[in-house]
């Protein structure tokens, strides 16, 4: 069985491994760098930068822990070497593993040119094509730039110029607040920013539980933070030390530096899928079945471009299942991915995490819940580490107890969402979670008591 696998981000890195390790030959293409876009400009860099911020909004707050005032300052040189630091341990951890595992990684940019045949374009020189029993493609996406704005990488920035910044914007204008927009104003402020957020909408993260972005909403605004409600931008007007954003309802809103976080678009021109009879839709994703075949049966696409829920977590799943499939073991007992029991977080100040169903969401459903809710300010370990602000929701089934969501506004709300994440999908009750012996003193407390 020959598997080519086309980018080496998280869901093709995956794949790579795990079919080279059920005994397939696997050739990996990848014309940046081993980990993808999550390794070189999304996930790592953000939250290594983000943990920079968080030690210094802990120093902010040591008189609370009994401290004299701490001022850290941040320095931008050593930031951004810390950041392409952990972007290389990262870099070399992967490659030696995939060399051990006897994948072949071939530097270069890879496109289909027939249903079984693919091009590699190498970086050094030459082109090489080879044939392919199956095909993965797992090319990701880049950031989405409207057509009204120019990003310069000095004044107007898009996410891939932020990791480190050229410097620390004295006052950043953010435009948009899905999960990104967020994550940057946080990270911006914490490292000294004065921010203003662009929400088209009535509510940051539009798509999450009210209650949950509503603790963030009063966080940003406590620090300080602009938030222009309702406002669409429209255009960006740069001067020679600043840039003016303007909004569809007349507002505009002056900073040093513009940030676009409006989403991001599929890297699928250029992959060669009609000389393979691939489909895809209007906004470039390959769509796929729950095995993730494309209408190709054996041209897989998972991770970004396959337009399921854009986070790495899923397309590492998705990238291991793909191996199974193309290897035969999805005829033994075989779990499809159940994109609705994703956990998933956002690394702002509180940390947002959630799994499953959220109220709102059963509200609109008109299905009955039991929900269940605790504050950190009666955590004892909360108090201790003197941060207790947020909560624990547990959103449960109330004729069979089982726990069907949770959503965690608080610290260290990542880690302790995966707790509600098995208990999701191992189907278990309520009763479970409450009668398990969690340490003490400690904030998965809070689960248990929410759970009682
Ligand atoms: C700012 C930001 C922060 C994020 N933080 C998180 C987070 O904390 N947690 C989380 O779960 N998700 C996070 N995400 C989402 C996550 O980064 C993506 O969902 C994930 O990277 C998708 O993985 P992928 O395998 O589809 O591809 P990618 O990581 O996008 O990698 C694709 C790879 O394919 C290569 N490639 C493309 N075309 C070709 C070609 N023709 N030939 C050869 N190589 C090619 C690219 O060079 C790239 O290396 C974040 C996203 C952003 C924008």
């Amino acid at each position: 069985m020959r598997f080519v696998v086309i980018g080496a981000g998280p869901a093709g890195l995956q794949a790579a491994q795990t079919a080279a390790r059920l005994g397939a030959e696997v050739v990996l293409v990848e014309r940046d760098v081993i980990g993808g876009a999550a390794n070189l400009w999304d996930c790592v860099p953000s939250k290594a930068m983000i943990a920079t911020g968080a030690l210094v909004s802990r120093a902010h707050r040591a008189e609370l822990l009994g401290l004299f005032p701490l001022q850290p300052e941040v320095d931008l040189q050593a930031l951004g070497r810390r950041v392409r630091d952990i972007e290389q341990r990262l870099v070399s951890s992967w490659t030696d593993q995939l060399e051990h595992q006897g994948v072949r990684i071939a530097h270069g940019t890879g496109r289909l040119a027939g249903p079984h045949r693919v091009v590699i374009d190498h970086t050094e020189a030459g082109r090489e094509e080879i044939d392919a029993d199956a095909v993965l493609l797992a090319t990701g996406s880049y950031p989405r730039i409207p057509a009204w704005a120019e990003v310069d990488g000095e004044r107007v920035l898009s996410t891939r110029q932020a990791y480190p910044p050229p410097v620390i914007p004295e006052r950043l204008v953010v435009i948009g607040s899905g999960v990104t927009g967020v994550e940057f104003v946080h990270m911006f402020r914490s490292l000294g920013s004065e921010v203003s957020l662009i929400v088209s909408r009535q509510q940051v993260l539009p798509q999450k539980d009210p209650e949950v972005a509503s603790a963030l909403e009063t966080d940003f605004l406590e620090r300080g933070v602009q938030l222009l409600k309702g406002a669409r931008a429209i255009g960006i007007d740069s001067g020679e030390k600043s840039v003016t954003v303007r909004c569809d309802d007349g507002r505009s809103v002056e900073g040093s530096h513009v940030l676009i976080c409006i989403g991001s678009v599929p890297t699928s021109d250029g992959l060669g899928l009609e000389a393979a009879g691939v489909v895809r839709t209007q906004s470039g994703h390959v769509p796929v079945n729950h095995h993730c075949q494309s209408n190709v049966p054996h041209i897989y696409a998972a991770g970004d471009l396959s337009g399921r829920l854009p986070l790495a977590s899923v397309a590492f799943s998705q990238g291991h299942k793909v191996a199974e499939h193309v290897m035969g073991l999805h005829t033994r007992e075989h779990r499809h991915l159940d994109y609705d029991k994703a956990a998933s977080a956002i690394f702002t100040e509180p940390e947002i995490a959630d799994v499953g169903l959220a109220e709102a969401e059963a509200f609109a459903l008109g299905r009955k819940i039991r929900v269940t809710k605790v504050p950190y300010a009666a955590n004892s370990r909360a108090l201790i580490d003197g941060d207790w602000r947020g909560f624990v929701k547990i959103v449960s089934d109330p004729a069979t107890g089982v726990v069907l969501g949770g959503s965690i506004v608080g610290a260290h709300a990542a880690e302790l969402i995966s707790v509600v994440a098995l208990a999701v999908t191992a189907n278990l009750r309520v009763v479970d979670l409450a009668e398990s012996l969690f340490v003490h003193p400690a904030l998965a407390e809070a689960l248990a008591e929410a759970a009682e």
